[in-house]
């Protein structure tokens, strides 16, 4: 089956996966964790991966954020072969177009929370765009104006993983890519996240989100099921 079936890939789709297969290597010893997974995601669509743990959904999440290779497959992000683009158009890709949210915030502890939301751009910054403006905003978005110069360790679980989500914005990237962003946090916090995410793919956002939660299958547009390395039917 082919990843996607909409007539012009480039512009609609921001993902398309065909034939993706990772194994990792203990020793000589190969160990498949993804089988030839097929996945198209369409500009503006809220996507959950849901599976039990250990099936692969950080795994396939690290090959469609370009922090991993596939062993074998084609990733596609907005129209472009991940396999055949240049080291550096790589890291712009990764650096500009994903967002990453992660389920223990990965915050840096020193810095206060408008740091942190500055800290994809200190590597590399988009031409033209006001940073310092832009994070005072996105931290007001998720409702942390009154905490730009609290640390990591001043703030809640929920207000961390706001900060990590201003964070994720400050490039205003085509995709963002959430690994359990719910993971660790109560449920009543999880819900003011997912309002957070809601509001994100209301304003044309395209979000994939892994979750282990059936809770938030209310806020997604579709759930992709893993199980064992490959995608179920839904
Ligand atoms: P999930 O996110 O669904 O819990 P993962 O994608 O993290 O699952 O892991 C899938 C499988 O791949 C697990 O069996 C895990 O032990 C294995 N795995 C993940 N990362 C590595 C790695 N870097 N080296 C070897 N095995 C790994
Ligand atoms: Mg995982």
């Amino acid at each position: 089956m082919a990843g996607c079936n909409v007539q012009n890939p480039e512009t609609n789709n921001v993902i398309d996966i065909q034939g993706l297969k990772k194994s990792y290597f203990l020793g000589n010893m190969e160990v498949p964790i993804l089988h030839g997974i097929d996945l198209c995601i369409k500009k503006g669509e809220f996507v959950a991966i849901m599976g039990p743990s250990g099936s692969g959904k950080s795994t396939l999440m690290n090959m469609i954020g370009c922090l991993d290779r596939p062993t074998s497959g084609k990733v596609m992000l907005m129209g472009k072969d991940t396999n055949a683009i240049t080291d550096n158009e790589l890291a712009e890709l990764r650096g500009f177009e994903i967002g990453f949210v992660f389920q223990n915030f990965n915050l840096i502890p020193r810095l206060s929370a408008y740091e942190n939301v500055l800290l994809p751009t200190y590597s590399n910054t988009k031409k033209g765009m006001d940073t310092s403006g832009r994070a005072q905003d996105l931290l007001k978005l998720v409702g942390l104006d009154d905490r730009t110069e609290h640390k990591p360790t001043e703030l809640s679980g929920g207000q961390r993983q706001r900060v990590a989500i201003a964070r994720s914005l400050i490039n205003d990237p085509s995709l963002i890519l959430a690994d359990e962003p719910t993971g660790n946090l109560d449920s009543k916090t999880s819900v003011e996240i997912m309002d957070i995410f809601s509001d994100l793919h209301q304003k044309g956002r395209t979000i994939v989100m892994i979750t282990h939660d059936p809770e938030m299958e209310q806020y997604v547009d579709r759930v992709v099921h893993i199980r064992d390395g490959n995608i179920g039917n839904n």
